[in-house]
């Protein structure tokens, strides 16, 4: 029987019901309206500065470096133009740590207002998707009509037009995606070969380009009442003091459609909707504070333009701290917030005091076993050493290695010039040569520069060994002694 095939009905007051879930289950497609307002128009310039970073940012270079960049294959990752390897993963972890700490005091101050001012779901919908939708299919009840009318040609032609350019905008932010992972002149290059240059990051690009038009032009709020993990934490961050949009209740209620006749008394709510008709969540504010709530602050200009048509004070939503808006005292300054504030201060000198003191590429000398050191018929003594060179930076380098010695000596790097293409490490051999007659310790420490060309960019030390020269040996003495270097170690 068709009765049996019916989905339970879900009651609109149902607890925990989400405001686009209709009865029987099924989504209610959001019509937002617009509004203007000193928010709105303090967001569309927001929102326009974070569009253009969001698409340019993996496309910056400083000082050669990258912007921005997560190379996950090379394990390579770039911020504000200083690159870090996996060697790195303390500062890597020290960045991640101030992040987080950054979220929480900027939650327990602001509230959500990253999700609904620069969050990159928010910022594409509300600057794009939404402006085109709006432009092809017109004002709410205009869409409405449109996708509730006869699916004629006029239905068709708009439709086809409105998500032709939807996947022409995924496309774009897609290949801006892909190139915070795999850098700008991969970028380039896979998009002017159509990908044959980088086969797998084209259909990286493809796969994005699908998921990113199944969000913008169908998914939209529902990732933020369903999928986002940080609106279901949001909680945890929160405080009565937080800034949050919020409803006047004390002021709105009883709320009610003014008639001059009506003797009831009534709040300042004059029950229009219009907060609700720009919510692109779909909420209704003066529910209080709600999980979807993204605080874009839309309903503020909404209900301050009716505050002034009915001549009553604005702000009866407002953006406010719930103690603000039940009139209590608002305190800014919490143990909390000192407390998020301090130790992201001083990981933040942490992290500056130990990226300053990293070198552009890694340098290290070590002696391998069992090679200390060796007579040579020339009457030079010789040291073995091992040179570990890592490019820390994302430009290739050429190094080569000036020795300071307190004792006449020669050294030799085979293989220099080194060239290091970024996150690369070479080992190289080295050799020191001293006259036997100049050796005065068994052990003389030396100084060893890495050279940029003329500028030194790292410093290493290490010991020369060798017998220290009387004056009173042969050259039995000498083949002994050669013996003995090899023999002792
Ligand atoms: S916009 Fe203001 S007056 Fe209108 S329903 Fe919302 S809260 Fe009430
Ligand atoms: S309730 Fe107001 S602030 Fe929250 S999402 Fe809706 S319009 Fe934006």
């Amino acid at each position: 029987m068709e009765k049996s095939r019916q989905l339970p009905v879900i009651e609109p007051h149902m607890p925990n019901m989400s405001a686009t879930i209709g009865s029987h289950g099924k989504r209610k497609w959001v019509y937002q309206d617009i509004t203007k307002g000193q928010w709105a128009t303090r967001r569309n310039i927001v929102i326009a500065v974070l569009i253009v970073f969001y698409l340019v940012a993996p496309f910056i270079k400083i000082n050669g470096n990258p912007f921005v960049l997560f190379d996950l294959v090379s394990r390579r990752f770039s911020f504000f133009g200083h690159t870090f390897l996996a060697t790195d993963l303390y500062l890597l972890a020290l960045l991640l740590v101030m992040s987080v700490l950054a979220l929480f005091w900027f939650s327990a101050m602001f509230g959500r207002l990253w999700c609904g001012w620069a969050c990159p779901q928010t910022v594409y919908l509300e600057g794009i998707f939404y402006r085109v939708e709006r432009w092809i299919e017109g004002n709410p009840r205009q869409r409405k009509e449109l996708d509730n009318g006869p699916h004629d040609d006029a239905y068709w032609t708009r439709k086809i037009f409105k998500h032709g350019i939807f996947w022409l905008v995924a496309t774009a932010m897609s290949l801006s995606f892909t190139a915070y992972f795999i850098g700008p002149e991969a970028s380039y290059e896979m998009f002017w070969t159509f990908g044959a240059a980088h086969p797998t990051a084209m259909a990286v690009a493809v796969f994005i380009t699908a998921i990113s038009y199944f969000n913008f032009a169908w998914f939209r709020e529902q990732f933020c009442h369903f999928l986002c993990p940080y609106a279901r934490i949001q909680s945890v961050f929160l405080d009565e003091h937080s800034l949050i949009v919020g409803y006047d209740q004390s002021r709105g209620e009883p709320r009610g459609n003014l008639r001059p006749k009506d003797p009831t008394p009534k709040g300042d709510c004059v029950a229009c909707n219009r907060c609700v008709q720009v919510c692109p969540m779909g909420i209704d504010i003066r529910n209080g504070l709600q999980l979807e709530c993204i605080q874009c602050t839309a309903c503020i200009d909404a209900c301050d333009v009716v505050m002034a048509k009915v001549n009553r004070p604005l702000g009866l939503i407002r953006y406010d701290s719930l103690a603000g808006i039940e009139h209590k005292k608002h305190r800014l300054v919490r143990p909390r917030v000192i407390l998020y504030l301090a130790v992201f201060v001083l990981l933040g000198a942490m992290f500056t005091y130990r990226l300053s003191a990293r070198e552009i590429v890694d340098f290290a000398v070590v002696r391998p076993a069992g090679t200390p050191y060796l007579m040579q018929e020339d009457g030079n003594v010789r040291n073995m050493l091992q040179m570990h060179f890592t490019n820390t930076d994302a430009r290739t380098r050429t190094v080569t290695v000036k020795l300071e010695s307190p004792i006449p000596a020669q050294l030799m790097v085979l293989g220099e010039p080194i060239e290091l293409v970024p996150g690369e490490r070479i080992k190289a051999e080295a050799f020191i040569m001293v006259p036997k007659d100049q050796i005065k310790s068994s052990a003389t420490p030396m100084e060893f520069k890495l050279m940029d060309g003329a500028t030194e960019i790292g410093t290493a030390s290490a010991k020369f060994l060798g017998p220290v020269y009387t004056g009173h040996h042969d050259d039995d003495d000498h083949d002994k002694d050669e013996k003995q270097g090899h023999n002792e170690h």
